[in-house]
């Protein structure tokens, strides 16, 4: 999907721009484990149209003084964004720190449109014009605490959005290791682009994408890696602040088929890596967990179990995940990755006809009868595939009320033991029958 960034000095109200855009947004996922979205980022849609919103004014950087953040937040609008909005405010009018933003802008190509916030009445509306000496066109009123002006700015950020392009590349299965910073992130790319032939690409390509390597296996089998800690990084200093970069992984889990977690065998599970693990999965990401530096630990017979069972505990709702024990210095078990991922990505795109389907509920209907409330049964008449990635599951129900937790899990472990789902999310949304 497109990038929308939000720019603009403190106390111009981007956070409140923000929710209005982001906050009617409404989530379809089942199983969610109790993640809150990072505020700084944000799926939205207007008119059919989806994209991706990012408050750069949410991004601190700690330390600097206030007019270096400002500029740096304008910077990674410009390395993320497709489109720019800088938000200004009519109460103030033009500020020292606005031009300041307002030039580092300039040097874009990147379409930018200047909202004006706070004019809350009409009568304000021709102090807008104000606005044009900042250099970058026409200025648009808006009001975001009132709603006012919100879907006219929203047209014209979508009239700049790249016009959809074919797929290029529909074989090829995108992924991306994500984690906190010196888990091996980067040593695992390269690793793996060591083993295998990596393609060269003549099509041009945007800056955002210049660092997804597209590379074949031995077996023929196409995969892109997207790169998410910044392989080539350029020195900047947002590039190591942590909430820059738990953005630049949510924007690379977005971008991916399959996510692969990455933690360090000799540092165990921190809540970051909960954070943006739980976000692939409830973005429907395929997921799988890779142990990083197996070659550190000292093992005996039960050092893998024990892995396995703390990572279990810790992340619940990953039960379906599978988890390899890699090394990207000694190379062990390296080779599986690829094929593991491809298992994953076919499995996130499992169809399964509605007769079979039909089968496999009825015989666990049959093996666990639905739950009673108030002597009223659940009653499942059928079931039906509506989505892959993930596989997305309807069943039409009696009262969607009377499917506790405990019988979705149910169900859903049958479903897992009727099919290869392993890797993939699952949702399962009931529906009533009239
Ligand atoms: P990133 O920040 O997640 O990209 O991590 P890097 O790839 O830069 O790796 C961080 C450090 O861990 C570097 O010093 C690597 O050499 C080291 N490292 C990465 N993978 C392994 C591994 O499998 N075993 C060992 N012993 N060290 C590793």
């Amino acid at each position: 999907d497109p990038v929308v960034a939000i720019v603009g000095r403190p106390n111009v109200g981007k956070s409140t721009i923000f929710n209005r855009i982001a906050g009617e947004r409404i989530s379809i996922v089942e199983d969610t484990p109790g993640v809150t979205r990072d505020r700084i980022y944000a799926h939205s849609e207007w008119l059919g149209q989806r994209f991706s919103l990012i408050d750069t004014g949410g991004i601190d950087i700690s330390d600097e003084p206030f007019v270096t953040q400002i500029q740096e937040q304008a910077e990674i609008a410009i390395d993320e964004a497709d489109v720019i909005i800088l938000i200004v405010s009519i109460k103030e009018g033009i500020t020292d720190a606005d031009e300041k933003v307002a030039r580092i802008l300039y040097q874009t190509d990147k379409p930018v449109i200047v909202a004006v916030n706070k004019v809350d009445n009409p009568e304000l509306r021709g102090e807008i014009y104000d606005f044009y000496s900042l250099g970058l066109g026409d200025p648009l009123p808006i009001s975001g605490s009132h709603g006012i002006g919100i879907g006219d700015l929203l047209e014209k950020v979508c009239h700049y959005f790249p016009k959809e392009t074919e797929q290029t590349d529909n074989d090829t299965i995108n992924f991306s290791f994500i984690g906190r910073p010196n888990v091996g992130k980067s040593s695992l790319v390269n690793a793996i682009l060591g083993e295998n032939r990596v393609i060269v690409s003549n099509i041009e390509g945007t800056t955002r994408d210049a660092v997804d390597t597209p590379f074949e296996t031995k077996a023929g089998d196409q995969f892109t890696v997207i790169d998410t800690a910044g392989i080539r990084k350029r020195g900047k200093v947002y590039e190591n602040t942590e909430k820059y970069s738990v953005l630049r992984a949510l924007r690379a889990i977005d971008r991916s088929d399959v996510v692969l977690v990455v933690l360090d065998a000799g540092t165990g599970i921190r809540e970051q890596d909960k954070k943006v693990a739980g976000y692939a999965h409830e973005a429907g990401r395929g997921i799988i967990i890779v142990v990083n530096k197996w070659d550190l630990v000292k093992k005996d017979s039960y050092t893998m179990q024990g892995f396995e069972k703390m990572i279990r505990e810790e992340f619940q709702y990953l039960d379906y995940a599978p988890i390899v024990f890699v090394s990207a210095q000694t190379k062990q078990r390296l080779n599986q990755l690829p094929q593991e991922i491809k298992r994953v990505a076919e499995n996130q795109r499992r169809r399964i006809r509605s007769a079979v389907l039909n089968e496999v509920l009825m015989d666990a209907i049959a093996r666990n009868p639905t739950p009673t409330e108030n002597t009223k049964r659940l009653k499942i008449y059928y079931g039906t595939q509506v989505a892959v990635k993930p596989p997305t599951f309807v069943i039409f129900v009696n009262d969607p009320e009377l499917v506790h937790f405990s019988y979705e899990r149910y169900l859903r472990n049958r479903l897992r033991e009727s099919f290869d789902f392993s890797g993939t999310p699952l949702r399962l949304i009931a529906r009533r029958r009239k």
